[in-house]
């Protein structure tokens, strides 16, 4: 089919379910900050601090059977769970993979322990207006990754696009088009773990509570004698999630990213998918599925785009700029 989008599929490999990328591990439920469209609806939900002993029992199960490339530990905001060294043992301990990335708004980083520090390979810092995270701010930390051998990675978000909806889609082509176009499930493979389940994307773990809606998407975490296959066919399923009837996937409009107040967060969210949509866009994501997150600008991006400036500025005819052809996720 020439105009399908492209698909990233799990694949079996001596055994184990091999993910195209990694996987969230769910830390904590609630943020110290409520942006507008958190695609982990982390504003309306109530405070729920995962327990180390829950996830490494997850954790250890899931190694026995799934294989992804890191291991990313979100949340909510993950330096607000006080057992958050114990949960990073537990992860390393599981041997589900060599990489250990923990992602934070950058705002808690006082509480960047040693113990936390000698846990990860790479600190991602996720930086939104208003938060009054600078570069300032963030400098000490950055000696503190260096001094543990730790990759300190900052993403910028000056702009979110729209993702829930609390109005049930009974669209049944739409929701059809929404899923073919999610750039979630279709590129990123953002596979999450959250409270005894595997979801195949953090949007499905909350959309239907958000909406207060019936249903389930999740994989359960519980031994069973074919669980490597029956993962791999839940993996790859080819029909919408019942949380697509709640979600627009990638295809939402774009918006200012905004702090709200938590009251207005969830009244946010009652607005049609139709409203919710960028219909250009969906119909561009359903033929194909290009892999730029375009809310996202990496640090590096940012300091290139600011160098050409200046370069452009001082009249020098710039060099060939060679484009890094990395296969890192956060370019993804
Ligand atoms: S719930 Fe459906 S539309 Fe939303 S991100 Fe997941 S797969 Fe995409």
């Amino acid at each position: 089919m020439t105009n399908a989008p492209v698909r990233i599929r799990s694949v079996l490999k001596d055994g184990k379910v091999i993910p195209p990328t990694g996987c969230e591990v769910i830390v904590a439920d609630h943020c110290n900050i409520a942006c507008r469209q958190c695609n982990h609806g982390a504003p309306a939900l109530r405070k729920w601090n995962a327990a180390p002993q829950d996830l490494a029992r997850d954790l250890r199960l899931l190694a026995r059977h799934y294989r992804p490339a890191f291991l990313k530990y979100i949340g909510g905001e993950p330096l607000l769970n006080p057992d958050l060294p114990a949960i990073l043992c537990a992860g390393r301990e599981a041997r589900l993979c060599d990489h250990h990335l923990l992602v934070t708004n950058g705002m808690l980083l006082e509480r960047m322990t040693e113990e936390v520090w000698s846990l990860i390979d790479e600190l991602e810092v996720s930086v939104y207006p208003a938060t009054g995270v600078t570069e300032q701010t963030l400098a000490p930390h950055r000696v503190s990754a260096a001094r543990h051998g730790v990759r300190f990675t900052v993403n910028h978000f000056p702009e979110f696009r729209r993702t829930f909806t609390r109005q049930h889609n009974d669209d049944d082509a739409l929701v059809e088009r929404v899923f073919r176009g999610c750039k979630a499930i279709n590129v990123w493979g953002c596979h999450t773990l959250y409270q005894g389940a595997l979801y195949r994307c953090p949007q499905s773990a909350y959309a239907l509570t958000l909406a207060g809606a019936e249903g389930f998407d999740g994989f359960v975490m519980q031994e069973r004698p074919d669980f490597a296959e029956q993962l791999l066919t839940f993996l790859n399923g080819r029909e919408p999630l019942a949380a697509c009837r709640y979600c627009v996937g990638t295809a939402g409009r774009k918006e200012a990213h905004q702090i709200m107040k938590r009251a207005d967060w969830i009244a946010d969210l009652d607005s049609s998918a139709q409203d919710a949509l960028d219909p250009g866009l969906l119909a561009e994501n359903v033929v194909n599925v290009v892999t730029l997150d375009d809310c996202k600008t990496p640090d590096h991006h940012l300091r290139r785009s600011v160098l050409k400036r200046i370069i452009g500025k001082l009249g020098i005819r710039p060099t060939r700029i060679r484009k890094a052809r990395s296969r890192r996720v956060d370019d993804l």
